[in-house]
């Protein structure tokens, strides 16, 4: 499992790292509010450890911005230096579904991130995508549609993914390029475009409804009609 630590003291963000590392974690750090918000919204990760004290955007606003923007399945664990019942009550109602506070052992936390993705691994269908006939299965990394097959190059398999947990907001090319290809300038190059094409010949063409929409002048969105 990946998980994305947003935590801006860099001895507590290594000390965390290393020891999720040392139980086969994927580790991806962020130092401030901001950075950890643009990794988050990529809806990579299977959990998210999010400080509430962060340069830029505090954690209570990360976390409140993120479940906005429809990521709600994936599990955020909040670090908290503060202890009043006032302040984990607003850290739980801005969206996060657990918190810990500092200081803490690194079983305490290691126990905290293993019951939360217990509880997300028996949702149902949460490790799969739909949009109208098209499914997508994050583990076994297949996308089918109408129960037929599609194979897609990994940054292919990006794209959409990233698009279909975007499903009915229109994205701007510049955001599908520092979101899919974490390129935080514009290339000047009609790479998105291509990628896209790419896309729609393999996931629409020969298929019913059209799944990928150009909004002229703004982007693309995926949606059902
Ligand atoms: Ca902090």
């Amino acid at each position: 499992m990946k998980i994305l630590l947003i935590e801006d003291e860099p001895s507590v963000s290594s000390f965390i790292k290393r020891g999720l590392e040392e139980h086969g974690f994927e580790v991806q750090q962020a130092f401030d509010g901001d950075t950890g918000f643009r990794l988050a919204r990529q809806g990579l990760f299977g959990l998210i450890i999010l400080d509430l004290i962060l340069p830029h955007k505090n954690g209570m606003e990360v976390c409140r911005e993120l479940r906005e923007e429809g990521h709600k399945d994936v599990p955020i664990l909040m670090l908290t230096a503060l202890s009043t019942t006032s302040d984990l009550v607003a850290g739980l109602e801005a969206g996060a579904d657990d918190y810990l506070r500092k200081p803490f052992k690194f079983q305490e936390l290691l126990a905290r991130i293993q019951a939360l993705s217990r509880r997300r691994q028996i949702m149902p269908n949460n490790r799969k995508l739909r949009v109208a006939n098209l499914e997508m299965d994050l583990d076994g990394k297949t996308v089918t549609r109408n129960g037929k097959e599609i194979t897609l190059t990994a940054k292919e398999f990006n794209l959409l993914e990233y698009f279909i947990r975007n499903k009915g907001r229109v994205i701007s090319r510049n955001t599908i390029l520092e979101q899919v290809w974490e390129l935080d300038f514009d290339t000047g190059t009609n790479v998105v475009d291509v990628y896209v094409n790419y896309l729609r010949k393999k996931v629409d063409k020969g298929f019913s409804p059209k799944l990928i929409h150009t909004v002229i002048g703004m982007g693309y969105v995926v949606k059902e009609n």
